[in-house]
């Protein structure tokens, strides 16, 4: 069932993540002052599920039950278009800024349910009904995460460490996470895998990755599964928080959306059985995102999340031009139209993905890759000009923001004068131009901007991969006829004339 805010909280202070922060674990994540923040956010995510406004876009019944509208299947194009609202309204929540927000796993354990039987191909899965049968396990799994409305996090490369070598050859074969040995009760895996956005969740999904490149077919390093993110062995080390537990007005978005980082160490953890998806076949692992079509519900809720995200682009510039004094220039009348432009391709890219959407192997209505495939190319390239656009348009005003406490002190009403706006108070200018240092210039900020280059995967790669998979033979078979046309028959024209 749709959980709520508090029966979020409340599986996490049961169930604590093993998190290592600053050197410490953290006990209790709904209280540690570095993860507190994101939990209550979450929780207020949650509890947007159960509040009458929202609760017909961002649930749906089935069974007698409400659920989460990530966990929908879609069958019709009205179904995606729904699922779709879904995910701009749960961005809307934080301006876009959550980008592991729960949706987007639930929308991959969605796919891979119920495209199960792909994970049936693997020769190691047991019977069914025997506990070991990997379709069983998928599709289990999906009813489970669906039925508990779970949160969960994932990790789909290897560490670093040598990019030109295959990690069978680095100097430790468990640099990167692999399977060491079968046990009657499951499968212990050793090594680590790169890197957990949003370590607070319930669970961690490691799907079949699309990253193992190595020689022959069968590879330790093939494996999917789930499994709590308290199981024992199992640990993630974060990355310094951002949210340093300032005021809301102060640090808008870091006090509130710092989802976390975390590399994810697994010490001879056993997975059961039930938990497991897939092992050791490599092209099963490679191909699980495209052939459960996972990938492309996953890109479909990054689309829409990234609609809403550069309308709070469009908002803050021109909230920023109105509070300047400056839509007058040209210069700046063009900055915040490139942001529309950006918008409305955004926008045609989701409708384009509904519009052109089809039923998979599977039954599931499925978005199309085309308009997907561009937008998770194009977002990335064109995302540190959007953040350019709000840092010209700001200029100093985006550093010289004294905070709340400041404003409260011996100087406020030195403050009060010298930096109010034509439009607005000191107090509202001020907190307008903390959210844009905080979306664009903070450490919160210029985090906002890495992943935006990488959270789908490296764009050198993902440009590759589109080269690859696109069908270009139309166009130069186009070519090929126009430049071999015949002449036109320049003594008929004449005679015409
Ligand atoms: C803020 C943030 C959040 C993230 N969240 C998640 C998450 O929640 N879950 C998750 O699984 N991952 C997450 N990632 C990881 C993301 O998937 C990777 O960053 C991305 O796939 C690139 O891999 P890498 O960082 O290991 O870079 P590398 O693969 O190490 O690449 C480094 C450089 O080497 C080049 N390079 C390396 N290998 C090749 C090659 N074979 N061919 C051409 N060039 C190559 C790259 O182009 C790049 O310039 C996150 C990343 C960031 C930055």
């Amino acid at each position: 069932m749709a959980r709520t805010g508090q029966q979020f909280l409340d599986r996490l202070r049961l169930n604590p993540p093993n998190l290592y922060i600053d050197g410490q674990r953290v006990e209790d994540a709904t209280t540690h002052p570095a993860t507190r923040n994101i939990a209550h956010s979450l929780a207020g995510l949650y509890d947007l599920q159960h509040d009458p406004r929202y609760q017909g876009v961002l649930t749906f019944e089935e069974g007698g039950e409400r659920h989460a509208t990530a966990f929908m299947v879609p069958r019709t194009r009205d179904d995606l278009r729904r699922i779709g609202e879904a995910h701009r309204l749960r961005a809307n929540y934080s301006l876009g800024t959550l980008g592991r927000a729960p949706d987007y796993m639930n929308t991959n354990v969605m796919a891979a349910g119920m495209a199960s039987a792909y994970f049936d191909q693997c020769e190691s899965s047991g019977e069914p009904g025997s506990g070991r049968n990997f379709s069983e396990n998928m599709r289990r799994y999906f009813e489970y995460v669906r039925d508990h409305d779970l949160c969960l996090t994932h990790a789909l490369t290897n560490p670093q460490v040598n990019r030109g070598r295959q990690a069978s050859e680095l100097p430790d074969p468990y640099i990167a996470m692999g399977i060491v040995e079968e046990t009657e009760a499951g499968v212990i895996v050793r090594g680590a895998r790169m890197l957990a956005t949003l370590p607070i969740a319930d669970e961690i999904l490691i799907f079949p990755s699309t990253v193992i490149k190595e020689n022959g077919d069968r590879s330790r390093y093939a494996i999917g599964f789930g499994l709590p993110t308290n199981t024992p062995g199992l640990y993630f080390q974060c990355r310094e928080p951002f949210d340093l537990g300032r005021d809301v007005e102060d640090h808008p978005l870091s006090s509130r959306f710092d989802e976390q980082d975390a590399f994810v160490i697994f010490d001879d953890v056993l997975v059961p059985w039930e938990r497991v998806f897939l092992m050791y076949d490599m092209t099963l692992a490679n191909q699980a995102y495209a052939r459960t079509d996972a990938v492309l519900h996953m890109a479909y809720q990054v689309v829409n999340q990234k609609v809403s995200k550069t309308e709070a682009f469009l908002g803050l510039a021109q909230s920023i031009v109105d509070t300047v004094g400056s839509g007058q220039f040209q210069h700046v009348q063009s900055k915040v139209s490139e942001i529309i432009v950006t918008l409305e391709i955004m926008k045609a890219l989701q409708v384009a993905a509904v519009e052109g959407a089809q039923l998979n192997a599977y039954g599931v209505m499925t978005p199309a890759r085309g308009p997907l495939d561009a937008a998770r190319n194009y977002y990335p390239a064109i995302y540190p000009r959007l953040n350019e656009i709000i840092q010209l348009l700001g200029a100093s005003g985006i550093i010289m923001m004294p905070g709340k406490a400041d404003r409260e002190g011996p100087l406020g009403h030195f403050i009060e004068k010298h930096l109010q706006a034509t439009n607005a108070s000191a107090e509202e200018r001020l907190k307008l131009f903390r959210l844009a240092w905080d979306l664009t210039l903070s450490s919160f900020g210029a985090r906002q901007n890495l992943y935006e280059k990488h959270f789908f995967g490296d764009p050198i790669r993902m440009h590759s991969a589109l080269y690859e998979v696109y069908d270009k033979k139309p166009y130069v078979q186009r070519i090929r006829e126009f430049i071999h046309q015949p002449q036109p028959n320049q003594s008929k024209t004449v005679a015409a004339d």
